[in-house]
């Protein structure tokens, strides 16, 4: 998978892709991400990339010109399976979501700044709009990163252990069982016996009734399905 990142504040991104599960599957070549500053694109001597909004009102507008050349380029270059808008008013960004995302090879991802962007870069350049959460952050880098790590860990491969991603919460429409490490008894505080015991179908079976319980208190909503 190539994920391509066009972004007013490359730098706020460049570590959290330089670390940890996102660095293995670069190491490993199994995902790409390319992270672009939107200046390159100005046509302006200052590299401007923001102006004021027509008809007035606070906060600037990313506009439409370096937007549309940073697209024109990178689709000349090969074809992109989506060019995605991360914005607070798109999709709600779930784990079915991020399943199918995953199976992508090419996505664009543009983070938005300022008050937004040029309504036409929506019109006419973006193919799906995805939103994070019902909440306002004031930039799309966090969001981009937010999707690009959820697609890019289901990547067969990329992490240890293939099954890990299966199990995690949503996947199953459930949520995730508790989980423990050693020591098995800490300041009084101990490890549920089944999970000492060895025995798979028991504890397999304590997970399931776990999972069940944790949705049933924290998020009855899911136990409906979609
Ligand atoms: N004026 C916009 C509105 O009310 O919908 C908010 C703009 S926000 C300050 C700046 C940028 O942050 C957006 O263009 C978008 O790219 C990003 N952003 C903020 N919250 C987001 C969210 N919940 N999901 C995805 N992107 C978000």
């Amino acid at each position: 998978m190539r994920i391509d990142i066009l972004t007013a504040l490359p730098s706020l991104l460049e570590s959290y892709f330089n670390d940890s599960i996102l660095l293995r599957a670069r190491k490993k070549g199994l995902a790409e991400v390319h992270l672009h500053d939107l200046r390159d694109w100005s046509t302006d001597r200052h590299r401007r990339i923001d102006d004021y909004a027509f008809g007035g009102g606070a906060g600037m507008v990313l506009m439409v010109e370096p937007v549309h050349r940073a697209i024109a380029q990178l689709r000349a270059e090969r074809r992109y399976d989506e060019v995605i808008y991360m914005s607070p008013d798109g999709e709600l960004l779930d784990q079915p979501m991020a399943n199918r995302l995953s199976a992508h090879s090419d996505l664009i991802i543009l983070a938005g700044h300022y008050k937004g962007v040029d309504e036409r870069i929506r019109e006419h350049l973006i193919t799906r709009e995805i939103s994070i959460g019902d909440y306002v952050l004031s930039g799309g880098e966090l969001p981009a990163a937010v999707l690009s790590d959820a697609l890019i860990r289901l990547i067969p491969g990329v992490l240890n252990d293939e099954t890990s991603a299966l199990s995690d919460s949503f996947q199953d429409g459930l949520l995730a069982p508790p989980v423990y490490t050693r020591p098995s008894e800490y300041n009084g505080w101990q490890v549920p016996e089944v999970l000492q015991s060895g025995h798979a179908a028991r504890i397999a079976e304590w997970r399931q009734q776990q999972s069940i319980e944790r949705t049933r208190r924290r998020r009855p909503g899911l136990l409906e399905g979609p």
